[in-house]
């Protein structure tokens, strides 16, 4: 664990996930800071499993709680709110959260609905009807055919989305506070794979700022100075900067 505390390992992480879609980002961070051994693994786990990983992830290595600014849509106050991520993690051990649930509609039919994966996700955000396409990959009727989604009326489609909202998990973590100016309850969904890649795309460049300094002051090559542990690399920084004499 604390994979990414390496900055060699945080610079590949980043590379990688920064060539993939952003649905897909956290997906491929989680596997390359080696919580899933393998990429395709990791990518057909359900997304409530991936934000779990996410949030693991991201207490051990950024801290456990994350702050985030939510707007109250009543009175626009601004509000501070903390979410720990250890609440995130258990929301994915609830035992609603699974791979596939049995949905009954009125008449007696019933559809299996699964958990949407990140491949799912991919896929939804290259067509031109990214909800239909989920649909397509998620429902399955009884005997395993698929489903016309056009043959699903409203009340159905209600069903099926709230089943895959069970199922998502963690994924779907939704912060929940009061505004102390107006009492009126603020709910912003949060999305804790986003949240990991912002801080992983945030210390990367910080990163490669401070190994182009070495490299101009010493003359190193980027493999020395990331080799170098952190103790070292800061004190080298410091007498490259004229301090530390
Ligand atoms: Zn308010």
């Amino acid at each position: 664990m604390g994979a990414l505390r390496d900055p060699g390992r945080l610079l590949v992480a980043w590379e990688d996930a920064a060539g993939a879609p952003p649905v897909a980002r956290g997906t491929v961070l989680v596997h390359r800071a080696g919580l899933v051994d393998d990429v395709d693994t990791a990518l057909d786990l359900p997304i409530g499993a991936v934000a779990s990983l996410a949030a693991r992830l991201y207490a051990e290595e950024f801290g456990a709680v994350v702050s985030g600014i939510l707007t109250c849509h009543s009175c626009e106050q601004r509000l501070d709110v903390e979410l720990p991520m250890d609440s995130v993690v258990a929301a994915s051990q609830d035992e609603s959260v699974g791979a596939e649930s049995a949905v009954a509609l009125s008449g007696g039919r019933r559809l299996l609905v699964r958990a949407p994966t990140t491949r799912d996700l991919v896929a939804a955000g290259g067509s031109h009807d990214p909800a239909r396409e989920l649909l397509n990959r998620c429902v399955r009727a009884e005997d395993n055919a698929p489903v016309d989604a056009d043959g699903l009326d409203d009340a159905a489609l209600t069903l099926v989305d709230a089943a895959a909202e069970e199922l998502a998990g963690s994924a779907a973590v939704v912060v929940r506070t009061a505004c102390p100016s107006c009492g009126t309850e603020v709910a912003a969904p949060l999305d804790v794979a986003a949240l990991l890649w912002d801080r992983v795309a945030y210390a990367a460049p910080a990163i490669l700022a401070e190994v182009a300094e070495l490299a101009a002051a010493f003359g190193w090559a980027e493999a020395e100075v990331l080799a170098l542990t952190p103790v070292r690399r800061r004190t080298y920084l410091e007498l490259a900067r004229g301090g530390a004499r």
